[in-house]
């Protein structure tokens, strides 16, 4: 079910909409340390794991640069198709770190084989959901908006079976929710 989202165009269109409302909110604000008008400073990134063709536009990180001489601060708006720096596709970490739990090892290695990652990084993004969930003012949102607490050694399967709806619409709300964690200025480059 959440496989075939890989290959729908109209999905990826979906998620360049949302952070293109994200680079707007962005947008209408001020450089957070000298409070300078921010201009556009997009970069190219090359996500791994889409499994459709999508125009160039598709591979851009919207982000945006202060004015200011001397300052030039970036700042990065959270995105609902980059994980930080990771290379795969934040849609692809999600759903490899879901199918790890609860499916049988051949669904996984399907999985795995589709979209070309080896079984070392989808250990290392355990870790990191277990590490970025449970560190930083992240895990204070999750425990008010969550109630009982999420599991967060099953993350992000504990978190995704909160959201309501089916396939895309949870996927978007999972990746909707996680987005602050992609933004900022530690994660420009
Ligand atoms: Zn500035």
């Amino acid at each position: 079910m959440y496989q075939s989202l890989l290959s729908d165009a109209r999905f990826h269109e979906l998620l360049l909409a949302f952070d293109r409302d994200l680079a707007d909110a962005a947008r209408g604000t001020r450089c957070a340390r000298c409070g300078g008008v921010l201009h556009s400073a997009r970069y190219w990134r090359k996500p791994r794991g889409r499994a459709c063709a999508v125009g160039p536009e598709h591979d851009q990180r919207f982000s945006f640069c202060c004015a200011v001489d001397g300052c030039r601060s970036r700042t990065t708006p959270p995105s609902l198709r980059f994980l930080g720096r990771k290379v795969y596709l934040a849609t692809i970490v999600v759903l490899v770190s879901i199918m790890q739990h609860g499916v049988t090892q051949r669904r996984m290695r399907q999985l795995t084989e589709a979209v070309g990652v080896d079984r070392r990084t989808v250990v290392r993004w355990q870790l990191w959901w277990r590490e970025r969930f449970t560190a930083s003012a992240f895990r204070r949102i999750a425990r008010a908006t969550f109630m009982p607490p999420v599991d967060a050694a099953r993350l992000p399967a504990t978190l995704i079976e909160r959201f309501r709806g089916e396939g895309a619409e949870q996927l978007i709300a999972l990746l909707r929710f996680i987005a602050p964690l992609t933004g900022g200025e530690a994660h420009a480059r």
